[in-house]
């Protein structure tokens, strides 16, 4: 049996660099403290207690952070791409020297639990050296020659960049956008979610410890409405990396207009996993489970509607129902536990809310439906059946481990409900047809498709969504493409006539 009690304590020991006083900023280097009198506690979501607190950041942290990164840029841009290759590297090499750790903290701190936080951790790592290594060819570009010209194309470092993350996979995610952002030249100016900023203080740490100058990677902490906004809004920020929700990515459309900023907004998701009655039922029900009831379902890419064609819908939800019934919900740093608890109240209250909604709209709740345990944010992993795609139970993203099952017909209703949501950013097909397949990923309105598999990420590959879900790519060169100004260069031969004017 696991002691809880010595998992929670190993994790406070942990955290207490971070919370024996209300947790300030990164800046230039060093940790510094902002305004004391705006403090935000930070609570985990295991029974709602108190981890530590915050200083919620000012138009003026920022402004010194940002002016930090502005300074920084200058030599950092013009550090040979090999010198931040081992730079970088190292980073990944202090990632990993300390993934235990920051996993146990996001785990206690986000409720996610410990046994897909382990791996997110080892992620941002691996994420820093696959971008370590294009360093050196970030500026790469292309010879495009004419007759009379040579057209030569290459990148330059934008500048620094605002980067913006939520709260569901904090550290993983922010090393989606400050490894690519570091590689290719730019520097940082990180505002982590108010939910969870521990982790992204350890990134900093880490990274400063592995010999990245003082000012290339930047932490604020704060309120999205005070830190965040002025992030968006400050003149050297010159593009900004948002994760979040599609109404967030709104406000930060808004925000950075005035600014003429560059912007990358990878928002949220109503996700179809689409089973066909010739698919392999196995592989696509352990499929379905595992994308809407890992990482609690407070996870972008989750599979939260559920398509079943009608002539196995009833056995395919009945076996979905019997995995649901098995989940082990619990404690987030027991590594038994497959299904941790909600990030924080306010959440909790709002995933709550869609059991009533579900009701109301004549949905079935076929199990779960309600909170589980009498403390902390725990929720029943859910399954709805009898839905139709026009109730808000498909059309909302709920972000918890519920799922919502809806039949359809043939290839052309799955693909009419399929796309029938504001949002675009992932689709599941499972079938047997190859032709089938390819015919759904055509015409699937979503940034990325999966055929016959769950998400399974491939860093070189784009990831990002269309519609609501957002604007822009991740990964690879996609993400030099964002963080990367392309310059043409153009020379003549000498050959060519030059237009005359003016000689009558
Ligand atoms: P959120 O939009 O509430 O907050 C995200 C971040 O934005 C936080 O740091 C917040 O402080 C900040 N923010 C809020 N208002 C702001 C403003 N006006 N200006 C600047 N910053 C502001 O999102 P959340 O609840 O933290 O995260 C969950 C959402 O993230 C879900 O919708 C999920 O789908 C989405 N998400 C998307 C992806 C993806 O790759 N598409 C990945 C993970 C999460």
């Amino acid at each position: 049996m696991t002691d809880l009690s010595a998992l929670e304590t190993k994790t406070r020991n942990w955290l207490k660099p971070y919370t024996n006083a209300p947790l300030g900023h990164f800046i230039n280097g060093q940790r510094v403290d902002g305004d004391q009198n705006r403090i935000v506690d930070v609570t985990t979501p295991v029974d709602n207690s108190a981890l530590g607190q915050m200083q919620a950041g000012t138009e003026a942290d920022i402004d010194k952070a940002a002016n930090a990164a502005w300074d920084a840029f200058q030599n950092w841009r013009a550090m040979p791409g090999s010198q931040r290759r081992a730079i970088l590297h190292a980073v990944a090499d202090g990632i990993e020297a300390r993934a235990d750790e920051i996993a146990h903290v996001e785990s206690f701190d986000t409720g996610q639990p410990i046994r897909f936080m382990k791996k997110a951790a080892i992620r941002g790592a691996a994420n820093f050296r696959f971008f370590a290594d294009k360093a050196p060819s970030a500026m790469d570009g292309q010879a495009l020659p004419t007759d009379t010209h040579l057209n030569v194309t290459t990148r330059m470092p934008l500048g620094p960049i605002g980067v913006i993350t939520p709260w569901n996979t904090p550290f993983m995610l922010s090393t989606w956008k400050i490894a690519p952002a570091l590689a290719a030249g730019c520097t940082v100016v990180q505002k982590p979610a108010e939910f969870s900023p521990f982790s992204a203080m350890i990134l900093a740490e880490i990274a400063h410890e592995a010999g990245l100058p003082a000012g290339v990677l930047n932490v604020v902490n704060g309120l999205g409405e005070g830190a965040g906004k002025a992030l968006t809004e400050h003149r050297h920020i010159k593009a900004v990396a948002f994760v979040g929700e599609s109404h967030t990515g709104t406000l930060i459309q808004r925000q950075t207009a005035a600014t003429l900023k560059r912007i990358h907004l990878e928002l949220g998701g109503k996700n179809p996993c689409i089973v066909f009655d010739d698919a392999d039922m196995d592989r696509a029900l352990d499929a379905a489970v595992f994308m809407q009831f890992s990482l609690n379902g407070e996870r972008c890419t989750s599979s939260t509607r559920l398509l079943v064609q009608d002539t196995i819908y009833d056995d395919f939800t009945a076996r979905v129902k019997d995995r649901i019934a098995n989940l082990t919900v619990g404690h987030p740093l027991d590594p038994e536990t497959e299904i941790g608890p909600l990030i924080h109240p306010t959440h909790h209250e709002k995933v709550l809310s869609y059991f009533d909604i579900a009701k109301e709209d004549g949905a079935k709740t076929v199990i779960g439906g309600k909170r589980h345990g009498d403390t902390g944010c725990y929720v029943e992993p859910t399954l709805f059946t009898g839905a139709s795609n026009d109730m808000r139970i498909a059309q909302e993203e709920i972000f918890g481990p519920v799922l919502t099952a809806i039949p359809f017909k043939d290839e052309a209703d799955a693909l009419r409900i399929g796309n029938d949501v504001d949002y675009g950013l992932t689709a599941y097909v499972w079938t047997h047809s190859m032709e089938r397949g390819l015919r759904m990923s055509k015409g699937l309105e979503a940034g990325m498709v999966w055929v016959n598999s769950e998400n399974n990420r491939h860093l070189p590959a784009p990831f990002g969504g269309m519609k609501a879900s957002g604007i822009g790519r991740d990964g690879g060169d996609y993400s030099f493409d964002f963080y990367m100004e392309t310059k043409n260069m153009c020379y003549a031969y000498g050959t060519h006539t030059v237009p005359q004017l003016g000689k009558g």
